[in-house]
């Protein structure tokens, strides 16, 4: 059974500015950075890119859609340093399968992703939906704080 990464607990480093996890206890973990073990100076809120960021970090890719799906959107196939959500313009799913019709529409002049039989979306803008689905169940189930 396919499981997936809970809603991220993320602080913004008052020293580097990065997006770090917080601790429990409210402080940073440890990145490398003088900002180690600190209060963060903002804490973020988890979006549906923060969240799939996390869960790109998973070994189940292949078998799990949204691993999948958040290792194409974060992980690069070279060597050069993947992608953290500061890094993409998108922060929802809406805006990510938004950005998938763009891309095509500049590349071929039609927004449609299923040239041979006309559909608009196709298997990776399904699991874009399938993973908004449980982002918003998590986010559903959070506990109110
Ligand atoms: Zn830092
Ligand atoms: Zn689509």
């Amino acid at each position: 059974m396919t499981t997936h990464n809970p809603l991220p607990s993320l602080g913004l480093c008052p020293v580097c500015q990065r997006e770090i996890r917080v601790r429990k206890a409210g402080t940073l973990y440890a990145h490398h950075c003088d900002g180690d073990g600190r209060e963060p100076a903002a804490c973020l809120e988890p979006t549906f890119a923060r969240w799939l960021h996390a869960q790109a970090a998973r070994r189940d890719a292949h078998e799990n859609r949204v691993t999948y799906l958040a290792q194409a959107a974060f992980h690069r196939c070279t060597r050069s340093p993947n992608r953290t959500p500061a890094d993409v313009t998108w922060t929802t799913a809406e805006e990510l399968h938004g950005r998938r019709h763009l891309i095509q529409l500049a590349r071929t002049g039609s927004d449609v992703l299923v040239p041979y039989n006309g559909e608009r979306c196709d298997w990776r803008c399904r699991d874009i939906a399938h993973a908004s689905e449980v982002y918003d169940r998590l986010v559903a189930a959070r506990e109110p704080s």
